[in-house]
């Protein structure tokens, strides 16, 4: 099922999960869409190569099982930094032939130790892409406080309304702990004339070395009371991962109450993380 067409009945609630490194057993993502299953998200999205790691089973591999074995919807995340129009077209046929209908068509994260290719330069170079050569439902990636290469925000803005124009039909955003960001980031994109359902994307922090790696790739902002949070439990693990998840559920029931188009849960693969939070929101408001 293409994902978008979710948006026109519902807000969404929906998973992202990576696929294992080579070193971790294969069977543990499979163990973790099992876990996914009955909380019933409206979709997952699996990553491809993210923080430039190797996977051990494919990304079209993880999005058959989880449509077929698990009646889930997929999104298969496609980076295009080192892809040639070449490779893309292969993938885009595996895609086919597995039944992923939905794309995230992403630029991808610069690896130091390759040199990227020239066929596509910008993820909207992708999107038309793949507009030209199938029918896939293409999602893109936004940036709440702007992309880190970007000059500014407004700027990073005018490049995603080039994006949704080259025929992206949802977005998922970059994590964020400031709701205030992605309120403003709605109205900056509204006046943009960019009018296609946004989700936000939310990771909870349940430990301090994983939270800093992902800050520190992703250049999120640390608000004020998080930031105290954070100092307060730095040395007692136990009460830092309960403090972060109830934060990340404030975040949600207050995105939720705020009528966003659907909120996106970075899951770090941690199916009882995603249960806890799934439930409790389900507790005070309706997904
Ligand atoms: P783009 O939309 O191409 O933007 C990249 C930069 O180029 C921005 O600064 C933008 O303002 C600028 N830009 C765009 N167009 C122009 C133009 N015409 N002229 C000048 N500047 C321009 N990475 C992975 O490798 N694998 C993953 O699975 C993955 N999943 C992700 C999922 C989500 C939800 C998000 C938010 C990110 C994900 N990433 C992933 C990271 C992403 O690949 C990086 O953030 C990457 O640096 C940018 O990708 P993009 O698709 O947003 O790029």
């Amino acid at each position: 099922m293409k994902v978008t067409s979710i948006f026109e009945q519902k807000r969404v609630f929906s998973f992202e999960v990576f696929p294992p490194k080579p070193t971790t057993p294969i069977a543990q993502i499979y163990e973790t869409l099992n876990a996914l299953q009955d909380l019933q998200p409206d979709f997952i999205s699996v990553t491809y190569g993210a923080g430039g790691s190797t996977p051990g089973a494919s990304t079209a591999e993880i999005c058959e099982t989880l449509q077929k074995k698990h009646g889930i919807n997929s999104i298969a995340h496609l980076p295009c930094i080192n892809e040639t129009k070449e490779s893309v077209l292969a993938k885009l046929q595996d895609f086919r032939a597995r039944g992923v209908e939905n794309i995230l068509a992403l630029r991808g994260d610069r690896n130091p130790d390759l040199e990227p290719k020239t066929d596509f330069k910008y993820a909207a170079d992708l999107v038309e892409f793949i507009r030209e050569n199938g029918d896939f439902d293409i999602c893109g990636a936004c940036y709440p406080e702007g992309h880190p290469e970007a000059k500014s925000l407004a700027e990073d803005v005018r490049h995603l309304k080039e994006k949704v124009d080259a025929g992206v039909s949802h977005l998922i955003s970059q994590l964020f702990f400031n709701n205030q960001d992605f309120y403003r980031f709605l109205e900056m994109t509204d006046a943009a004339g960019i009018k296609i359902p946004i989700e936000a994307g939310i990771m909870p922090i349940t430990n301090k070395k994983s939270i800093e790696r992902m800050v520190s790739l992703c250049g999120a902002s640390i608000p004020p009371r998080l930031a105290k949070l954070m100092a307060r439990y730095s040395d007692d693990a136990q009460s830092l991962k309960a403090a972060g998840l109830e934060y990340a559920i404030e975040q949600i029931i207050d995105l939720l109450e705020h009528g966003v188009s659907g909120v996106h849960i970075y899951t770090m693969n941690n199916a009882d993380v995603a249960r806890y939070i799934t439930e409790s929101v389900r507790e005070c408001v309706k997904i």
